[in-house]
């Protein structure tokens, strides 16, 4: 069978969770938003509130309201883009929390369901999401009167431990928050990492419990193991794929495997990108096209049946290296024609 296998280590993802968790004594969320970085969000949220995680976070409502599908009733559900118009009913029949960044959206909310559970995001510096200190200087007493369920922001370069706008994110999101009496998040992976003086209450990791980086003791969770199609002998002077990019120089094995960029294995990688033989290290050759990819396995004794692109000798971040990306496109990019295998369950 022509069909990469993509394991997805269940028990990987809960030992993750419980190393970030015990870094402090906040209560430790989870953020499974697209799709739990392309790992399936309801295997995924469902093993976490397994262990105990009552807090989840989502980048828009209708992943809410798949994902209360899957969890059932219970287990409170944060939209970090708020409450959109066109929401509401999500909103409701889901009973999701949405994060609300603005004025407008504070407005649309007590609006549209009043009474009804809301979070608000202040923005600390990272321009992105969230009420301004000017706005939330406002809005805030009208807000916290509501009642609301958290209150956050988001650090901009938290994978960079001694970047300076840390602690002057840290110092905003205080001058902004403190003596509020609600609960405050602060902190992804990266702030966890930063140490206690950023967890505040609830911290929200994503790609930690995923295995990339910037959490470098993470256990691996992703592995991808592609079948080998066919192999072939190359004289010296013949080439490999589209373009004859890659043209033999000495006698060569040349084995053809069943992946391609249409299963998120990104082209640009070519040139850098290497697959795993059991132990022995083999190099992608030519271009990657849609389906296929090219590996020069000409040192190798014993032609392998599959070989791995993720997995024990290789994560999400060397391969990103590769693409010249991050962890977490390669995990979001991954494929929907894999056969996905879901480990220690
Ligand atoms: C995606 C996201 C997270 C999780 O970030 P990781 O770096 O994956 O841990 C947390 N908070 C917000 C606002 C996010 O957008």
């Amino acid at each position: 069978m022509a069909q990469a296998v993509l394991t997805i280590d269940l028990s990987a993802i809960r030992a993750n969770w419980y190393a970030l968790a015990a870094m402090g004594r906040a209560e430790t969320a989870a953020v499974v938003k697209a799709n739990a970085y392309g790992l399936g969000a309801d295997r995924v949220a469902k093993t976490l509130a397994q262990i105990g995680v009552r807090r989840f976070f989502v980048a828009e409502a209708q992943e809410g309201v798949a994902l209360r599908r899957a969890l059932g009733p219970g287990p409170e559900i944060n939209v970090f883009s708020g409450h959109m118009t066109g929401d509401t009913a999500a909103i409701r029949d889901a009973e999701l929390t949405p994060m609300l960044n603005s004025i407008d959206q504070m407005l649309r909310h007590v609006e549209a369901l009043p009474g009804h559970p809301f979070g608000i995001q202040l923005d600390s510096g990272m321009n992105r999401l969230g009420m301004e200190p000017g706005e939330w200087a406002a809005l805030r007493d009208i807000a916290l009167s509501q009642k609301p369920r958290l209150v956050m922001s988001h650090l901009a370069c938290a994978d960079e431990r001694d970047h300076g706008m840390n602690a002057f994110q840290l110092q905003t999101f205080r001058q902004m928050t403190d003596g509020i009496g609600a609960p405050r998040s602060l902190s992804a992976t990266g702030g966890i990492l930063l140490g206690t003086d950023y967890h505040f209450d609830v911290t929200r990791p994503g790609i930690g419990l995923y295995g990339g980086l910037p959490f470098v003791d993470a256990a691996p969770v992703a592995a991808l193991d592609i079948p080998v199609i066919q192999v072939r002998d190359l004289v010296p002077g013949e080439s490999v794929g589209y373009g004859n990019t890659w043209v033999a120089r000495k006698p060569s094995k040349i084995a053809t495997i069943a992946g391609g960029y249409a299963d998120g294995i990104i082209r640009a990688m070519g040139p850098k990108a290497y697959v795993w033989a059991g132990e022995t290290r083999c190099k992608i050759v030519g271009r990657i096209s849609m389906d296929l990819i090219a590996v020069d396995v000409t040192h190798l004794d014993d032609m392998p049946e599959t070989v791995e692109l993720l997995g024990r000798h290789q994560f999400v971040d060397t391969l990103g290296d590769a693409a010249g990306t991050i962890g977490y496109e390669i995990l979001t990019s991954l494929g929907n024609r894999y056969a996905r295998r879901y480990v220690g369950a």
